[in-house]
């Protein structure tokens, strides 16, 4: 399939990129990014920053703007754009009939648009169906959630499923990159943390409910918990880093159900084999001193879950720590696995 990136000169487009290169089933016909880029060659537009060379077929396409009528000859295009522009150009494209599978927040919460992620909720797609942006259903859009909400989801949804869930209180450790390029300056950061990351913490809780909802006669029914984050940037590269400790609906008798629950969790997609899928969906890391960004963020393509420090709480019932690359599990990496789920099941 002839796939277009939009936003493909931004830190997400470039991953989009270097994933991308010998993929099995799509491949990259057109790039967009803004009007500061368009026209130029895309070795000229972008300040390559992935630590693997630029493939020399991208690196002399010319990057058009993001206007769907330069994109006619695509089946459907990723979006890695900036949330302030991501609406309005998205929206195009859906109308021009050209499907979308987005990195950005704008249509994330809206009813009809599926915000997934394939092992947690992949029933999900079939709300494509109720969108209309175009007639004859050609043109609609899928999202991805937020760099926290993807591993946080991969990990509760085993615990969901086994205890059901009341109450969550958490912290994460951000990584840099997920502040895009040229993101977080580098005098704030290095040798720092930053208490705050700005609209990061409201994200959290409606994108992991709308995750974990269940899905009958084409709508969701979203499960009810409370749910308080606390949102830091420290100077990692890559690797979003979550403590977390949770009050289920049911309590377990005791911590070894707990990791049963994770253990024995089905992966509801292995079966499709999809090329993008880990072989092993969560890493439970029974070493106390693991999972860390540097060592871990990277196994499996950068598409496992890690978790780690599993243990009673004395404030609820367990407390562990989760990691997952944040541009690749968290963003590009996520939406090609959407991409593909979508392809076999027919959406294309
Ligand atoms: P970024 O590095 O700032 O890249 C933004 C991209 O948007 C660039 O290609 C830029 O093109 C393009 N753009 C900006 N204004 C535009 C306009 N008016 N018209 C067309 N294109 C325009 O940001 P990023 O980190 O890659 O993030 C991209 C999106 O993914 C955001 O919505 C972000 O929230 C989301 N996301 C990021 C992460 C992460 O870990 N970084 C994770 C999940 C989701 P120019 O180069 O031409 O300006």
């Amino acid at each position: 399939m002839k796939v277009g990136i939009l936003g493909a000169t931004g830190a997400v487009g470039q991953k989009f990129i270097r994933l991308l290169q010998n993929h099995p089933w799509f491949e990259i016909e057109a790039l967009g990014a803004s009007e500061r880029s368009a026209g130029k060659k895309y070795k000229q537009a972008a300040n390559w920053i992935e630590d693997v060379s630029l493939p020399d077929y991208v690196a002399e396409m010319t990057v058009a703007n993001c206007e769907p009528d330069q994109f006619k000859n695509v089946d459907f295009v990723f979006s890695g754009l900036d949330a302030s522009v991501a609406g309005d150009i998205e929206g195009s494209f859906a109308k021009a009939g050209i499907p979308v599978i987005s990195n950005a927040k704008n249509f994330r919460m809206d009813e009809t648009v599926p915000l997934l992620v394939p092992e947690v909720n992949p029933d999900h797609i079939a709300l494509i169906k109720n969108q209309i942006f175009t007639t004859d259903g050609s043109g609609w859009i899928v999202t991805n959630p937020n760099c926290v909400a993807v591993p946080l989801s991969l990990a509760l949804k085993p615990l969901y499923d086994a205890f059901g869930i009341d109450m969550v209180i958490l912290t994460t450790l951000q990584a840099v990159s997920g502040a895009g390029y040229p993101g977080v300056p580098s005098l704030d950061i290095l040798g720092n943390v930053v208490p705050f990351i700005s609209g990061e913490e409201p994200k959290i809780k409606p994108e992991t409910q709308k995750l974990l909802a269940s899905f009958s006669d084409g709508k969701l029914s979203q499960p009810e918990f409370k749910l308080s984050a606390t949102a830091t940037r420290v100077p990692t590269i890559n690797g979003h880093m979550i403590s977390a400790t949770i009050k289920f609906k049911r309590t377990p008798s005791s911590i070894d159900e707990v990791r049963q629950a994770i253990l024995e969790w089905k992966n509801p997609i292995t079966d499709l084999d999809l090329p993008s899928s880990p072989k092993k969906v969560i890493m439970l890391h029974e070493d106390d001193r693991y999972p860390q960004p540097r060592l871990h963020a990277d196994q499996e393509g950068g598409m496992q879950l890690h978790m780690g420090r599993l243990r009673k709480s004395e404030v609820f019932d367990v407390s562990f720590v989760a990691m997952a690359h944040n541009t690749i599990r968290g963003a590009a990496g996520g939406a090609i696995l959407n991409a593909e789920l979508l392809k076999v099941k027919g959406f294309f």
